[in-house]
């Protein structure tokens, strides 16, 4: 409390949010402590007070007064995360496929409207995003082609997120409006991180290009007409029984959670 006192923006906030919110306020107040970063579901909880609390005192600070008059600084306003500032904890890294590679052949132009999930299922010994993307380049897997390979340290794009690649349903909806994320599952790969960078990097593209949650699909969402079974069951390890059950709405929940952070107002931002 002593630490938010001595900021005059947090201050101003907090003030704004004792006047306006009254005893609720209380919520806020803990939050303005950092609660936002702690993670997991709880943050999730503390993201929607957070939300809250900004749309209540959004309008007295939005007119620069609060309601009693005293100025209140509208620099509060803005989600608690900067986009950027997510995206580097994401730590891409462009690799693009040359435009010989046979994965590039017969791409076209996409206005991205879903982000297709998938796991790589290559289990070999070093099978990172690195070296993944070096078989891409050397057109080692055929036609195949996507956008990110993501592991525990880096996310290496293959593509700019402006082509089509081809990863999901043959000439189908899945290949021409979404971008491809693989997620790698190579020995000595830690997979919880993996999902988590995952989950950072889809809810930047979500931002980035107006695509909203019922949109971020695993590779499962696209079927493959002419295969048995048409559904593809990838990426495995966030599916249950082959199907979209518990395990993906957890991965739902986290990219909400990252999305949220940058996209909703609220005061944490202010103290970091
Ligand atoms: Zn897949």
């Amino acid at each position: 409390m002593g630490r938010l006192l001595a900021n005059p923006l947090i201050f101003a906030v907090t003030l704004t949010s004792l006047l306006v919110t009254g005893c609720s306020s209380h919520r806020s107040l803990s939050l303005g402590g950092g609660g936002g970063y702690r993670g997991g579901p709880a943050g999730m909880l503390y993201s929607h007070s957070a939300s809250r609390s900004g749309e209540r005192s959004s309008s007295a600070a939005g007119s620069g007064q609060s309601r009693q008059g005293i100025p209140v600084s509208v620099r509060a306003l803005v989600p608690r995360k900067a986009p950027l500032a997510l995206l580097s904890e994401v730590r891409v890294h462009k690799d693009y496929l040359p435009k010989s590679a046979r994965g590039r052949k017969g791409q076209s132009s996409m206005r991205p409207r879903y982000i297709t999930i998938h796991s790589t299922q290559n289990w070999s010994k070093g099978a990172d995003p690195w070296r993944h993307s070096l078989a891409l380049k050397r057109s080692k897997l055929g036609s195949l082609s996507w956008h990110y390979t993501i592991d525990q340290s880096v996310a290496v794009q293959h593509l700019p997120t402006n082509i089509t690649g081809r990863h999901a349903d043959f000439n189908g909806p899945g290949n021409k409006y979404s971008i491809g994320l693989e997620m790698c599952e190579h020995k000595g790969n830690s997979l919880s991180r993996t999902i988590g960078r995952t989950a950072k990097l889809a809810a930047y593209l979500m931002y980035k290009h107006g695509i909203p949650l019922s949109k971020v699909v695993p590779h499962y969402h696209w079927p493959r007409h002419g295969m048995n079974p048409p559904h593809k069951n990838c990426p495995h390890f966030l599916l249950d029984n082959g199907r979209p059950g518990r395990k993906w709405r957890g991965f739902q929940a986290r990219v909400k959670y990252y999305h949220d952070l940058i996209t909703v107002q609220g005061p944490s931002y202010a103290i970091r």
